[in-house]
């Protein structure tokens, strides 16, 4: 072509570095020579996706023809009982990934600031630029939020902070008595998202549930997800959760068949499948503790995690990720976060945790009697 293409976008948009995506699991299998590799790189549901759900889809099959609900009357209701929040409280998306994108693209105009973690979920900054905005980055304290350090970076042109809770990738929280302060000191004119994916994941009674504290003079959305308790991420369904007069603004970026009609159905039928949910999570408590205590027993660090995955300092993250690779087991390196010497694991069945742990065992005796000296 003779035209430069990249003179007709505008500055933020060719300065974006594109989010890297993962190759499919049998194009690695491929590449490495490997059968029977294990994915333990995307904090998904090890347990798959709820029967219930399963058995819904397969029945709405046979209505492909037709458009969906443009409106997920009936997910809608659902969950507005569920959460006991009024329906027009609500908006779905094609995961929560898209509600992210509506937030921004309904709020922030070019110039306009995001305040959020340095090592937070990736996709809030690449949003953020690709609507014109720039985001202001606050390191991690402990890896965890700094939520001080956040308030004391809010400008006046900052128009959204994003918060992670559980935070991705380091799976840490904060409590409860922290996110309450925060709340009393951060300007009422800046749009609080707070981002819950691992939500039903957290066990800890000091963890807070942030519709706990939607108010009618307070800009808050909260986000949650179908993707990871309920094992729908390939369905693609989030949901964010706001007063009235944020989601009737957000509905007007929307696009109307967003949501796919079988993501609604089966997202409505997981909803109620109590017993999945509590054997996935049962299957996570179980899987961390034998987690923790194999990289006690490896003499590995690990940055204690309230989620579905948790990140081990290895040494040279790069170099055990891709060992790891040969060996058919599949996890996250780190470095694009800010973390070269660390791999996130997601938490999977017993049997893929062992075999993870087998390999990197393996793979740090090969590399040398320490994890520090790969
Ligand atoms: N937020 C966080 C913190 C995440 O880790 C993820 C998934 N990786 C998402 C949001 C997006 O989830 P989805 O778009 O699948 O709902």
């Amino acid at each position: 072509m003779t035209m430069d293409i990249k003179d007709l976008v505008p500055e933020w948009i060719r300065t974006l570095a594109p989010y890297p995506p993962g190759k499919p699991i049998e194009e690695l299998e491929r590449e490495y020579g490997i059968l029977g590799s294990i994915k333990l790189a995307s904090n998904e549901n090890p347990l798959g996706p709820s029967p219930r759900a399963v058995a819904a889809v397969a029945a709405a099959l046979a209505n492909l023809h037709r458009y969906p609900d443009g409106d997920c009357f009936y997910l809608k209701r659902a969950v507005a009982k569920k959460y006991g929040v009024s329906p027009d409280a609500l908006i779905f998306g094609n995961g929560s990934n898209e509600i992210i994108e509506l937030a921004v693209r309904t709020f922030m105009q070019r110039g306009d600031e995001a305040v959020m973690a340095d090592q937070a979920f990736i996709i809030y900054r690449l949003v953020v630029q690709a609507a014109g905005g720039a985001s202001h980055l606050v390191p991690l304290r402990h890896f965890t939020h700094d939520l001080e350090a956040i308030l004391e970076a809010i400008t006046p042109q900052t128009r959204m902070v994003f918060l992670a809770n559980p935070n991705n990738p380091t799976g840490t929280i904060f409590f409860r008595h922290q996110w309450e302060e925060f709340l009393s000191a951060v300007p009422k004119d800046v749009i609080v998202v707070m981002d819950e994916a691992y939500f039903e994941f957290v066990e800890d009674p000091e963890y807070p549930d942030s519709l706990a504290a939607h108010a009618s003079d307070r800009l808050l959305i909260t986000l949650r997800t179908f993707s990871k308790i309920y094992g729908l991420a390939g369905l693609r369904l989030g949901f964010g959760v706001a007063h009235p007069a944020l989601i009737e603004v957000m509905n007007r970026v929307r696009q109307p068949f967003n949501v796919s009609s079988l993501a609604q159905v089966a997202a409505l039928a997981a909803l109620d499948d109590d017993e999945h949910v509590a054997r996935t999570r049962q299957c996570n408590r179980e899987g961390m503790a034998y987690l923790r205590s194999a990289c006690t027993r490896l003499g590995l660090d690990h940055v204690p995690s309230w989620a579905n995955f948790v990140m081990l300092r290895v040494g040279n993250g790069p170099r055990v990720y891709e060992a790891l690779l040969r060996q058919g087991v599949i996890v996250r390196p780190m470095g694009v976060y800010g973390f070269p010497e660390h791999v996130r694991v997601t938490v999977g069945t017993a049997a893929e945790n062992e075999r993870c742990i087998d390999a990197l065992e393996q793979v740090l005796r090969a590399g040398g009697a320490s994890a520090a000296a790969f």
